[in-house]
């Protein structure tokens, strides 16, 4: 048996002829950029999120990039999140010149541990900023109520967790401005880069718009400094076709993980926690092994492909010397990265997959 982690070319001959013919339908016309598509992705992105605003973008990265840019993000503030994420996360804050303020996590849902951050705020503290690892929401509450108490604002990266929910409300509906990524192996993937951002916020939406296409307020007359930041309209087409099917693709994930969790019950591995009140998109399900790399070596020899999210850190990565942290900062984030495992993830993986990966973990 060989088993696809993320089974990209499956989707794509499941829904081939619809969207074959929408982006035949993009060249047709060749509307590259900004063509009716953008539009029509971004109606649909709000009724499926509930958010007022989506604005969809190049990459998630731009996307965290256009968020802290209309919170007018300057040198020198600082920005609480997690160490235990993508780079991506920490980078854009970075990129700005602003600084990243570790705060470690939670040891069962490995999201930012709310009951840590309020020690970090300083002065200079402009926004809090938590990930919904692995699709799950971080602890909403406690962030947006500690933000409230201390006139911070909220960016979720939702890079991972397009259509979940904390207590009914998608995680593109929470926050200041929230944030996803269309990444080819996100949850919700298009065929390149792509992302989105999400706001209630009619100024701010503005703003974002105006960022995206090289802060300009009307043609060649730039109000701001920003970026070229559009997402492609092929990748738009792609998108639309895709979404459709989306509802039906989390209950599928959802599906798998269930599965994975029953199948492996009865072992000493840490299996995902999902809080109360939460629903993840389940971009991966990850386990905690102690021997991962001997693990890994086997799995493999059988045929099944695993991978690891993240193993370093942010605090320890080789960009991030000059923040002064080291080893033990953030324990939990360490333990986790050197135990953490996914295992193969989409909406396609069958009852016989999932008993022979349990049958050889
Ligand atoms: C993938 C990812 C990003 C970046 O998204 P891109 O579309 O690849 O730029 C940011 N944050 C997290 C948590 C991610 O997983």
């Amino acid at each position: 048996m060989t088993i696809d982690f993320a089974n990209l070319q499956y989707q794509y001959q499941l829904y081939k002829t619809e969207i074959d013919q929408a982006i035949h339908a993009v060249l047709d016309k060749s509307n590259y950029i900004m063509g009716e598509e953008i539009t029509q992705l971004e109606e649909s992105l709000q009724n499926f999120t509930g958010a007022k605003h989506a604005i969809t973008c190049a990459s998630g990265t731009d996307a965290l990039l256009l968020a802290m840019m209309a919170l007018d993000i300057q040198p020198g503030d600082e920005i609480i999140t997690t160490p235990f994420t993508f780079i991506a996360t920490s980078e854009t804050i970075a990129f700005l010149k602003a600084t990243p303020v570790f705060v470690d996590i939670d040891e069962k849902t490995y999201n930012i541990d709310p009951s840590k951050i309020e020690e970090k705020i300083t002065a200079k503290t402009k926004v809090i900023l938590p990930v919904s690892l692995y699709g799950q929401p971080a602890d909403m509450d406690a962030i947006q109520a500690i933000a409230d108490r201390h006139g911070l604002k909220v960016i979720i990266d939702g890079a991972q967790s397009f259509g979940s929910t904390y207590k009914g409300k998608t995680d593109s509906n929470l926050g200041d401005i929230s944030i996803t990524s269309f990444f080819p192996a996100k949850p919700l993937g298009c065929f390149g880069d792509g992302g989105a951002v999400f706001t209630n916020d009619t100024v701010l939406a503005e703003k974002m718009k105006s960022l995206r296409v090289h802060g300009q307020s009307k043609r060649y007359h730039h109000q701001y400094i920003g970026m070229g930041g559009r997402m492609d309209t092929i990748q738009a087409a792609v998108l639309n076709v895709k979404l459709k099917y989306y509802e039906q693709d989390l209950k599928l994930r959802q599906e798998v993980a269930a599965k994975y969790t029953i199948a492996l019950e009865d072992t000493d591995m840490v299996l995902p926690f999902v809080a109360n009140e939460v629903t993840s998109s389940w971009a991966q399900y990850s386990i905690r092994v102690k021997n991962r790399d001997t693990i890994q070596e086997k799995l493999k020899e059988q045929g099944i492909p695993t991978a690891v999210h993240y193993p370093m850190p942010l605090h320890l990565q080789e960009c991030f010397v000059y923040l002064g942290y080291k080893k033990d900062d953030f324990p939990i984030s360490e333990m986790v990265s050197s135990e953490i495992m996914s295992l193969p993830m989409n909406p396609y993986v069958t009852d016989e997959e999932i008993a022979f990966i349990a049958s050889h973990l």
